[in-house]
């Protein structure tokens, strides 16, 4: 669907997959005008099609907007996207184990200019791509590393929305952790004693020793996982208690030595929840104890890709029917 600046969204439209063509000029091009969204439909046992949580994906997609001086776009046109691409290509809905269709909603500038301004012609469209587990193979514990070189987001910038920018930026972090051996980064807030704030693509918790669960309080530049929600709100299912707070690289390192913190984890759509290992530093590294993949991380993560997958009860009517 497509804004021209004086009307609201028109022009829907399923195309066949393809080239997008745009002017040389077309701002997001150039200032990066951009934003969007990352969720998954997964199929059911007797054929249904379901999202999770996609009113959450289409609130978040609105924060995005608003900072990226975009037009917000009706939850309602959010949904019904979703729901008409995955009707068109229903076929590439897998139904096995812990796969699931990927869904990538974005929103992009088109208008042409080459002043700095908001645009007035944006075109949101939905990629669909079916996607197994993101790490490859099975479950294993990842090893992360301490980007002391980089920051995602500062005070007032853009770590809140979703938005190409931000992960531009992060590239540059991501590459030394590959280099190092890691699949993800973390970042630490700056502006904040060097407090842990979140992965390149992914929240982040601490499992304590008594059941309590840990995770950075939002700072005005996490992002505001849908996934990190889900495992609070689940968490306190289980009656652990979730504490949103400041924590720290020493605290964690500290933590695991004296047995006070017995897992990590971290989350995110693209894989649900994924045990973390070790933390790689330039300084030495922050083992799990165990294989890593402790019995909490892995009960929470259970308890989800069941509810996603239609094998664990709803009870907090998350999903949403597609087809
Ligand atoms: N942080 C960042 C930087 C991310 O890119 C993602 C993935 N969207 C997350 C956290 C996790 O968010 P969600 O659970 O909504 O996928």
């Amino acid at each position: 669907v497509d804004v021209d600046g004086v009307g609201g969204w028109s022009n829907a439209r399923i195309e066949p997959y393809g080239p997008i063509a745009m002017d040389p000029a077309a701002s997001v091009l150039h200032y990066g005008q951009e934003i969007f969204e990352g969720l998954k439909a997964y199929r059911h046992g007797d054929g249904s099609v379901w999202s999770f949580r996609p009113e959450a994906n289409a609130a978040r997609f609105n924060t995005s907007a608003r900072r990226l001086a975009l037009p917000e776009l009706p939850e309602e046109i959010f949904i019904e996207s979703l729901r008409q691409l995955v009707e068109t290509d229903q076929a590439w809905v897998p139904s096995g184990d812990g796969e699931a269709l990927y869904l990538r909603p974005f929103m992009i500038a088109t208008e042409a200019f080459l002043g700095v301004r908001p645009a007035r012609e944006v075109s949101y469209r939905v990629i669909a791509s079916p996607a197994g587990n993101y790490f490859g193979g099975e479950l294993k514990p990842i090893s992360i590393w301490l980007s002391t070189n980089y920051a995602r987001a500062g005070e007032g910038g853009t770590g809140e929305a979703k938005c190409g920018g931000n992960y531009a930026a992060s590239l540059a972090a991501q590459m030394e952790a590959e280099a190092q051996g890691c699949k993800q980064v973390l970042f630490l807030d700056p502006f904040n004693d060097n407090a842990i704030e979140e992965l390149g693509g992914m929240n982040i918790f601490f499992v304590f020793k008594d059941g309590r669960l840990v995770t950075p309080a939002l700072n005005g530049h996490i992002l505001h996982g849908i996934t990190r929600s889900s495992v609070m709100q689940l968490a306190a299912d289980r009656g652990l208690k979730v504490e949103e707070r400041k924590i720290t690289i020493d605290e964690w390192r500290d933590g695991v030595d004296s047995g006070e913190i017995t897992e990590a984890f971290a989350c995110g759509t693209a894989a649900v929840i994924t045990p973390i290992g070790e933390l790689k530093t330039a300084q030495g590294s922050i083992a799990s104890p165990g294989s890593g993949a402790g019995e909490v991380t892995m009960a929470i993560r259970e308890t989800l890709l069941g509810i996603q997958t239609g094998a664990v009860e709803d009870l907090h009517g998350w999903l949403t029917r597609l087809i």
